[in-house]
């Protein structure tokens, strides 16, 4: 008989913090005081976890062809440290494969641990929502606790039939061999302070990149965008790695562009498609995805009230660090809107410093959320070169 797999909700809580002039523990000291609100982590937010690990897995070679026998569990760290029943301070995600058959099949071939990090998205929209209905003032301060609860479990057999978790067939990206040192061998690291050891690694080449920081910078477009396409590389040897190569890029268009709002309509996607499909006939590319989006933020960091640059008329002009390549709030729904379930895609958003200078941040997927990161800058693929 199977067993029932536990699942958890996962809960947010969040209390006001004072200093405490009273002095309980002295001056300035932070107290804890009333709870604000308690929320629960959406199911959605814990799938892109999920997907995050099994692909964690796949990339490492701990699971096999079959996407649809992945499977995989969250499990909760239980923590004393606050003298609070169910409190979490840590994540265990277990991967496997059910492939095999029998036993073996229960058991995971990846464990990862993931710090509460993880929530911080979910939290912040959570203290958003707090400050916008004036629960929590624009300057008051707040603690974040995670808690995990087991529903009850039903003393008698259930006479309904078990819930199923409904999930879509899905398959692992095509592939194509190749060897990672080769391509690391004359590649340059962007954004260097932001790499991060677990992300997956991307290539894009300068060809790839000048064309789509040409379709980013269209004059007279706010925020101009391009899809970028590439292939899944597969490493068998001397480890199993899979790592991603962005060769090529094609204008994004049927997007409703306004200042720091990209918002892409349904045409978008089905442009998206079109050109895609179009792209692996043409070019005989069957391996070909998108892997990526990037688009301009085509004014300068600081604005006045009615959208003016003020940056042209400021004493701080000749040093300031101010720059406009981030993610809005918008574009990271977008990015998680359109790379859910291909959890490896990277976003590029090219802004500009108050002196007009290109600056470049670069997005993607890690621990649950929407983070700053690296890829590799490569003159052309090593395949080329001779
Ligand atoms: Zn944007």
């Amino acid at each position: 008989m199977e067993s029932v797999p536990r699942t958890f909700e996962f809960v947010i809580e969040i209390r006001r913090r004072e200093a405490d002039a009273a002095g309980q523990g002295g001056v300035g000291t932070l107290v804890e005081t009333e709870l604000l609100g308690r929320d629960t982590v959406p199911a959605a937010f814990l799938g892109t976890i999920e997907e995050e690990a099994i692909w964690q897995a796949y990339r490492a070679g701990r699971l096999g062809e079959d996407r649809d026998r992945a499977w995989v569990e969250i499990e909760p760290l239980f923590t004393t440290r606050w003298g609070r029943a169910n409190a979490v301070d840590a994540l265990e995600l277990r991967v496997g494969d059910s492939t095999a058959g029998g036993e073996t099949d229960k058991l995971p071939s990846c464990i990862r641990r993931v710090s509460l990090d993880a929530f911080e998205q979910p939290a912040l929209d959570f203290v958003r929502r707090l400050r916008a209905d004036a629960t929590l003032g624009p300057e008051e301060g707040y603690r974040v606790e995670f808690f995990a609860i087991e529903p009850p479990r039903p003393s008698e057999p259930p006479t309904e039939p078990p819930r199923f978790r409904v999930t879509e067939h899905r398959t692992w990206p095509p592939t194509e061999p190749a060897l990672l040192s080769e391509w690391k061998q004359s590649a340059r690291l962007t954004n260097e302070e932001a790499g991060h050891p677990d992300d997956t690694v991307v290539f894009i080449t300068d060809a790839a990149y000048e064309q789509a920081l040409a379709a980013c910078r269209r004059p007279g477009v706010a925020e101009g965008g391009a899809g970028l396409v590439g292939t899944v590389r597969n490493q068998l040897e001397p480890t199993p790695e899979k790592f991603i190569v962005i060769d090529g890029s094609f204008e994004m268009r049927h997007a409703d562009q306004s200042q720091f709002h990209l918002a892409p309509t349904t045409e978008t996607y089905v442009e998206l498609e079109r050109r895609l499909q179009q792209r692996r006939r043409r070019l005989d590319r069957p391996a070909e995805l998108l892997v990526g989006i990037a688009h301009g933020h085509n004014f300068l960091p600081a604005l006045d009230e009615q959208g003016g640059a003020l940056c042209p008329s400021c004493p701080k002009r000749p040093t300031c660090t101010l720059h406009s390549a981030y993610y809005s709030a918008d574009d990271v729904q977008f990015h998680q809107a359109l790379f859910q379930h291909q959890i490896f895609a990277i976003g590029l958003v090219w802004g500009f410093t108050p002196r007009e200078e290109d600056v470049l941040r670069i997005y993607g997927f890690r621990d649950g959320a929407v983070r700053e990161r690296a890829i590799y800058r490569v003159e052309r693929a090593p395949e080329e070169m001779s």
